[in-house]
């Protein structure tokens, strides 16, 4: 059977987005403010609202997101800051780049997302070793779901640390009720072209309620600057989204429930055509996901390696998220404590994505579910 599937179709989507996107980006070539033009300040309220939050402030990536909240609470050598191991790179990098040191938590092996029991062990440890001041949780919502804020907040709480949403892959879900951007202190998300809600380019938000974590965020993402232009009131970055970002942001925000509900239906289908077959993600209870990835377990290595290269030749593409866990990676492992973190391991050696994209057809699901099914009979 020749269906033809892409991991991600980004020309699809532009195609349907066409007349928006072009009069967007007219405007910009019209005005020419291509840093702090106007769709950046619109982007900014637009996103606020989306999510509930108080305040957005823009910025050029989700690690500079990251990096940026950090530096307000200024976070550096001798702090520990808590992150799942199982996570993209950047959780991590951004705590090294200022001095500090990540402190890795195992997650559940059924959710991906952090682990509350875990993290409240890891922070114990960190206290009874007495070399690093407890600082800050990193929460990651993972692949789309949201990680278990009640708990993680209410242990952050009893802790004293600054609490930061990596929610990078999961902006759109909804916890409780509510959509993710009020969840922690702060909410960091990212605009890369393969998130739910990708830019053209780099790009990347902030969401808080705080009025002063909001005022720090606009002064570190334009060099540390007061209140008048060259005056500079502490060590900052070039950290801004480009006015042509902001843009086609906003374009793409005009069709983004519809396009996470079209995800949310071909989750739902892959959950009843592969649920039997193999270990289907499980939902956060209480919770939509943002479905940024659809993430299926096989047995074990040998068994992905086999359905993997199965799928390929049915015209399937695939992808590892993650083939390694941050605390074994070369760069980061020196600066792991040696806690075993089991489960973080064990789903790197058995973990597969499906492709999940709002432009995947009926058949092309269709076809996925199918090879699955032949990959693994
Ligand atoms: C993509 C991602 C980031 C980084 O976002 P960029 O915009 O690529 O810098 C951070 N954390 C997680 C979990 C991510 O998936």
């Amino acid at each position: 059977m020749t269906v033809s599937v892409a991991f991600l179709d980004l020309k699809a989507q532009q195609a349907r987005i066409q007349p928006e996107l072009r009069r967007r980006l007219d405007a910009v070539l019209a005005h020419c403010q291509f840093v702090l033009g106007p769709e950046v300040a619109e982007l900014e309220a637009e996103l606020a609202a989306f999510c509930g939050a108080t305040h957005c402030v823009s910025v050029s990536s989700g690690t500079d997101a990251l990096q940026i909240a950090l530096m307000a609470e200024e976070i550096g050598r001798g702090d520990a800051v808590f992150l799942p191991a199982f996570t993209y790179t950047a959780t991590a990098e951004v705590p090294l780049l200022l001095g500090a040191t990540p402190v890795f938590v195992d997650v559940d092996p059924r959710t991906f997302q952090i682990d509350p029991a875990h993290l409240e062990s890891r922070i114990a440890e960190v206290r009874a070793a007495g070399k690093l001041r407890p600082r800050a949780l990193i929460g990651v919502d993972l692949f789309g779901q949201p990680a278990d804020w009640p708990a993680l907040s209410h242990i952050a709480g009893r802790e004293g640390l600054f609490t930061l949403d990596d929610c990078a892959q999961s902006f759109g879900a909804t916890y409780r009720g509510r959509p993710l951007g009020c969840a922690a202190d702060a909410t960091a998300t990212s605009f890369f072209p393969s998130k739910p809600l990708g830019a053209y380019g780099d790009g990347g938000a902030l969401f808080t309620e705080s009025a002063a974590r909001a005022a720090l965020y606009r002064s570190l993402r334009t060099h540390g600057e007061g209140t008048t232009r060259y005056e500079v009131l502490r060590t900052g970055m070039n950290g801004r989204l480009d006015s042509i970002q902001a843009a086609v942001l906003l374009a793409k925000l005009t069709v983004f429930r519809e396009e996470i509900a079209i995800r949310e239906h071909i989750a739902r289908t892959y959950d009843q055509r592969l649920g039997n077959a193999v270990t289907t993600p499980e939902r956060v209870p209480d919770s939509t996901s943002a479905w940024a990835i659809y993430a299926i377990l096989l047995p074990d290595g040998a068994a992905r390696e086999r359905v993997q290269a199965s799928l390929k030749q049915s015209g399937v593409p695939t992808a590892i998220y993650y083939p390694r866990p941050l605390h074994l990676q070369p760069a980061y492992r020196d600066h792991h404590d040696g806690a075993a973190l089991p489960v973080s391991e064990d789903l790197a050696t058995r973990i597969l994505a499906l492709p999940i994209h709002p432009d995947l057809t009926e058949a092309a699901v269709a076809h996925i579910c199918d090879s699955v099914l032949a990959a693994v009979g």
